[in-house]
């Protein structure tokens, strides 16, 4: 039986939850496909990707490190990818690909419903300024926060971001040491510092959290991130991992290959479960 592939690139990608939760969403929605992981060569993303087109691949989820190689091959782009300058989902339109990027859709989509956030009129510090941080900082501005302030340890790269999306909204950089004294309301951490780092102490100042405030990593585990620890230790109200925006942006992915958003709590449930 033929049914519509589709797949996650990236190297590594053993690790990846993808398979796991568009399998989910295909059997709850009744839609036919398959869906796998393709590793591809670091300096073969173009090739593997046309490969899989010429074997009649209709989707891809493209993560670590391909996101800007991604973005650099499709033809025709959405108007959140071009914001963001890379890609994370890529669609077949018959004889060319069509890039979009849904992370920053799946976090908002975190904040604003799973986790009931308001960010209109809130202070939010995003820190680092990589290619995760590219994609959240135009939905972000869109929910028109008080200001968002972009940190990162190389301080050059916040202030090309922060110039980067000054059009959508109240947006700025500042070098990580200087944020002692300031406080805010969300703290979303998209640095790679991961599982297995350390918090840098030495770079980031205590008492960022305002009362009430939100942590968000965009790390997640089945046990609290390091930064979700060291969060709760200054003070912030409430912690959170990025299983969530991993889960929303996956809908977003669907629901442009497949023309339906699938639930995604009972994917929430399934993966923190397992
Ligand atoms: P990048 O490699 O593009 O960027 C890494 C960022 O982390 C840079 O700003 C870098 O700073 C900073 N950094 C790295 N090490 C340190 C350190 N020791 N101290 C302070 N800053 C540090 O990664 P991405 O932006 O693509 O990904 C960031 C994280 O977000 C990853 O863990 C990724 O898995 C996660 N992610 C989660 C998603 C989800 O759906 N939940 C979606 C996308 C990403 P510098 O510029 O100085 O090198």
């Amino acid at each position: 039986m033929n049914v519509d592939r589709y797949a996650v690139i990236g190297n590594p990608v053993a690790h990846s939850k993808s398979p796991l939760i568009h399998t989910a969403f295909a059997k709850a929605t009744a839609q036919s496909l398959s869906y796998e992981r393709l590793l591809a060569p670091r300096d073969g993303f173009a090739a593997a990707v046309a490969d899989f087109a010429a074997q009649g691949g209709k989707g891809l989820n493209v993560t670590i490190p391909f996101k800007l190689d991604a973005f650099a091959l499709v033809r025709e782009k959405s108007e959140r990818a071009e914001s963001a300058g890379a890609c994370n989902t890529l669609a077949w339109r018959g004889d060319h690909w069509f890039g979009d990027n849904t992370d920053g859709a799946g976090l908002l989509r975190d904040l604003t419903v799973n986790l009931s956030e308001n960010i209109a009129g809130r202070s939010v510090l995003v820190l680092g300024a990589g290619g995760a941080a590219r994609g959240i900082l135009q939905p972000l501005l869109g929910q028109r926060p008080h200001r968002v302030v972009v940190a990162n340890r190389t301080h050059a790269r916040a202030v090309e971001l922060a110039t980067r999306f000054t059009p959508y909204g109240a947006v700025a950089s500042i070098e990580p040491r200087a944020l002692a004294g300031s406080r805010f309301d969300i703290v979303i951490n998209a640095t790679s510092i991961g599982l297995n780092s350390q918090v840098p102490r030495d770079l980031w100042p205590d008492g960022m959290f305002a009362s009430a405030a939100l942590a968000y990593d965009l790390v997640y585990a089945n046990q609290k991130t390091p930064f979700m620890v060291w969060a709760a230790e200054q003070g912030a109200a409430k912690t959170a991992d990025g299983l969530g925006m991993l889960i929303e942006q996956a809908a977003e992915s669907f629901l442009l290959w497949r023309g339906v958003r699938p639930e995604t709590a009972p994917v929430f449930a399934l993966l923190r479960g397992g």
